[in-house]
């Protein structure tokens, strides 16, 4: 059944770093209960042929008010994000959902490996919100890469979650020249964390250049396409 679509209310805006900024929108006709990892689109009035289909993904865990916390990067020339970023609080934006598979793997009896480059880390954040809420302590390593040392998202967060969550374990990166330096740093983190270990519950978000050669790396040390969970943004 498709997903019903209506009309939001923009209840904050926040900027997160330079060019990052934070939406908190509430959904005006009904509730949309989701899974953290999942992911709602928007339909924008902008672009030749209107509505512009965009997806974003939750940051935050269901809130019991209903409001969905989107968070989103300025992409120099994309339509899109930069429709998003004149709404101002009040404005109203069309949206449905929730949509999408990326979402915590059952049973999750492995180290959960997260590895996110930018906004790509925004449905992480939703997960292990959750999964501290939810006082889950399987162990977590997040490797998060940022373009520069400007656009670290959520750093601060991350670096005090070890007190609430003495498992998380977070690796913070910087690649300035693009997916391919963010591959390269990330893989010289990774081998030695992946071989000869017991295998992990990878989970990857990015950009397709970002994210197929990482989950290359992992098919090619023996894991199956299904157990590395992906989500891609363009
Ligand atoms: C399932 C899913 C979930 C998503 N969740 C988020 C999210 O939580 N936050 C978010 O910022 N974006 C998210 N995106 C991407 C988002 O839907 C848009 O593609 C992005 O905002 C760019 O749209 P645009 O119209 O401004 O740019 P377009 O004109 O469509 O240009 C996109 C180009 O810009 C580059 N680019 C730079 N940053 C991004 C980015 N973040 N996403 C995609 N392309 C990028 C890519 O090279 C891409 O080819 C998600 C996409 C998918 C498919």
């Amino acid at each position: 059944m498709a997903e019903l679509s209506q009309p939001a209310t923009v209840l904050s805006v926040t900027d997160l770093t330079p060019h990052v900024r934070q939406l908190v929108v509430n959904p005006k006709t009904s509730r949309i209960s989701f899974q953290p990892g999942q992911w709602v689109s928007l339909k924008l009035p902008v672009g030749p042929k209107p509505p512009l289909n965009r997806a974003y993904s939750m940051a935050d865990p269901s809130s019991p008010y209903g409001e969905l916390t989107l968070v989103f990067d300025r992409v120099s020339g994309g339509l899109g994000s930069n429709y998003l970023y004149e709404l101002r609080s009040g404005d109203e934006v069309i949206l449905s959902g929730p949509y999408g598979n990326f979402i915590l793997p059952q049973p999750l009896d492995r180290e959960l490996l997260l590895i996110g480059r930018y906004t790509g880390l925004v449905p992480m954040r939703c997960l292990l919100k959750q999964m501290l809420f939810s006082k889950i302590q399987t162990p977590v390593l997040l490797i998060a890469l940022a373009p520069n040392e400007n656009e670290v998202l959520f750093h601060q967060e991350w670096l005090t979650m070890p007190l609430q969550y003495p498992s998380f374990r977070y690796l913070p990166l910087v690649a300035q020249n693009g997916e391919s330096e963010a591959v390269e740093k990330t893989l010289a983190m990774l081998a030695p964390l992946v071989k000869g270990q017991p295998k992990v519950a990878p989970m990857l978000c990015g950009t397709k250049a970002f994210v197929r050669p990482l989950r290359t790396f992992f098919t090619e040390k023996g894991y199956d396409r299904k157990e590395v969970k992906i989500e891609t943004y363009n």
